[in-house]
């Protein structure tokens, strides 16, 4: 699982390599709060993110309008090295700049434990395929 494609298969278009981010936890309540969309309704998220400072650091993304107030989510973000962020406020959602469909993630900013703020980029891992290196696979064998 190196890189993330857009879920659409007639997208398909290559979102980021997963090397470029660090992968976070969010609580699984963020999904439904943030209406971040999922590959099947039955499908029961983990909460794994993978966070971007730079938004140059995706090869395909778009950023759409403003977050309304009730999908605000509240709670805290845990980075594997134990830091952990409080969601101050959740601006824009991140969603495919191929074919403008999401949301995918969202940028938001948060406090840091020593007060310091910080904008993020947070793109819902299992929101998105790996199918692009199914495909290579596949494509190996013949
Ligand atoms: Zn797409």
């Amino acid at each position: 699982m190196s890189r993330l494609y857009c879920p659409f298969k007639e997208c398909n278009c290559e979102i980021i390599p997963i090397s470029k981010g660090r992968q976070v936890m969010l609580p699984v309540q963020a999904y439904e709060e943030m209406k971040i969309m999922l590959p099947a309704q039955a499908h029961q998220p983990t909460g794994k993110f993978l966070v971007v400072n730079d938004v140059w650091d995706f090869d395909n993304i778009g950023v759409s309008r403003g977050v309304p107030e009730r999908h605000q989510p509240g709670g805290s973000i845990g980075f594997l090295d134990g830091t952990i962020c409080t969601i101050v406020k959740t601006e824009k959602y991140l969603i495919c700049a191929e074919c403008d469909r999401g949301p995918l993630g969202v940028v938001c900013n948060v406090t840091r434990a020593d007060g310091t703020e910080e904008a993020l980029h947070l793109l819902s891992i299992e929101s998105l395929s790996t199918g692009g290196s199914i495909n290579e696979e596949a494509a190996a064998l013949d």
